[in-house]
């Protein structure tokens, strides 16, 4: 072989070499890169309170992702729907819910347990509808949110930032979003344990532990401003027979549609809770006797006209009532009060039901 033929072997040889080397270097560089961004987010999101993984996420996740937009869908499997619950983009309400089946992309993803990425949205069999002008190019990934074989929701992922989307970008967000489910389902996880221990589990109001924790707080601090409180304490009527004659379940339907009528009822700062059985109680701050009076009335008003159905027919049921306001001079004890209002709704189960009594702390209750 000629030398120069040689040589020019060689040197495009080395040429290759160095070519190989720059491209392994700069893969291991995007590694190293992926890698500490990975180290980063896992340990700034393996927070257990949900709203810091929230802050965290908005904040950092485009950037780490190389993405411009993001939404992170929590799936309601009861309700079968997507609630939005953590984003990034300017125009999407953060109340949004849809249904699975709104969402054609989203519901194939979680139920094949696989991602999609869709290079061209627009053109895919997902799109549906008009072009989000915000998007600067139709880049989308779909990826469910799982743990074992459990869905908790999907990441999507819009407007790839660097234009384009290697293997390797792909491997690196799958790896994120496998901790990122991790971390979402454990602080998710302390958030329910932490609500059950306050919450009826089968209302959904404060339970009797939380109703005295946080009469007590309101209590100290009608105490402190001479701020009038009034507790209205509330039972359903007959509601043994009513057990016994359509069975504890619709009994169960039942303190359930009690309990909406009292978060109907409720303003801003009213507690309403479940204090046992069929027994139920609003913490009313800020209000004086006739005012609760007149709350306790809406809520027995509306429950009586609510219908509720067995084996084709309709009944009724209906409640009753008593209230009290906290007396400065003769109530030391938040106890109290639920005693002068228990005394109050004893009256009124003694008077024919159905009615509302104005508790008094000398026992003298009026309707
Ligand atoms: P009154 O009008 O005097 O209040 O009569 P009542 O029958 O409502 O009162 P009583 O205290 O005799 O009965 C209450 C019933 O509530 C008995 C109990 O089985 C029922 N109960 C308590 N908790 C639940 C519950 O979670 N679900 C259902 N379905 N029933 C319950
Ligand atoms: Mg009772
Ligand atoms: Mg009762």
């Amino acid at each position: 072989m000629e030398k120069s033929r040689l040589e020019k072997m060689k040197i495009s040889e080395t040429l290759l070499s160095l070519n190989i080397l720059k491209k392994q270097n700069l893969m291991l560089g995007d590694s190293l890169l992926h890698l500490d961004n990975l180290l980063y987010l896992h340990k700034s999101i393996s927070l257990l309170d949900y709203n810091e993984i929230k802050s965290v996420l908005v904040e950092k996740l485009p950037h780490i992702l190389s993405i411009r937009f993001f939404t992170l869908f929590l799936y309601d499997k009861n309700r079968k729907s997507l609630k939005l619950n953590c984003h990034n983009h300017p125009d999407l309400k953060d109340d949004l819910v849809i249904q699975l089946d709104e969402s054609g992309i989203m519901r194939d993803a979680l139920v094949n347990g696989r991602y999609i990425l869709e290079t061209d949205f627009f053109r895919s069999k997902y799109f549906a509808g008009k072009k989000n002008p915000l998007y600067q190019n139709a880049f989308f990934v779909c990826i469910p949110l799982m743990i074992e074989n459990e869905i908790i929701g999907v990441l999507n992922l819009n407007d790839n930032a660097k234009g384009f989307f290697t293997v390797g970008d792909l491997d690196f967000v799958l790896n994120v979003t496998e901790f990122l489910s991790l971390s979402i389902s454990n602080a998710l996880l302390f958030e329910k344990v932490e609500t059950l221990s306050v919450t009826d589990g089968l209302t959904g109001l404060n339970n009797h532990q939380q109703m005295l924790h946080l009469l007590n707080a309101e209590f100290v601090r009608s105490h402190r401003y001479g701020s009038p409180l009034s507790l209205a304490m509330m039972d359903v009527d007959h509601f043994k027979k009513v057990n016994d004659t359509y069975g504890h379940q619709k009994g169960d339907e039942i303190l359930m549609q009690v309990a909406a009528v009292l978060k109907t009822a409720c303003r801003v700062n009213d507690i309403a809770a479940r204090y046992g059985g069929e027994e139920f109680v609003l913490v009313l701050p800020e209000t004086k006797l006739q005012g609760a009076f007149q709350i306790a009335e809406r809520v027995r008003q509306e429950f009586s006209v609510c219908r509720f159905q067995h084996n084709g027919k309709e009944f009724a049921v209906t409640l009753s009532a008593g209230v009290a306001e906290f007396d400065r001079q003769g109530m030391d004890r938040p106890t109290q009060l639920i005693k002068v209002a228990d005394q109050a709704l004893y009256k009124a189960k003694e008077t024919g039901r159905n009615k509302t009594v104005l508790g008094a702390l000398d026992g003298d209750s009026t309707t």
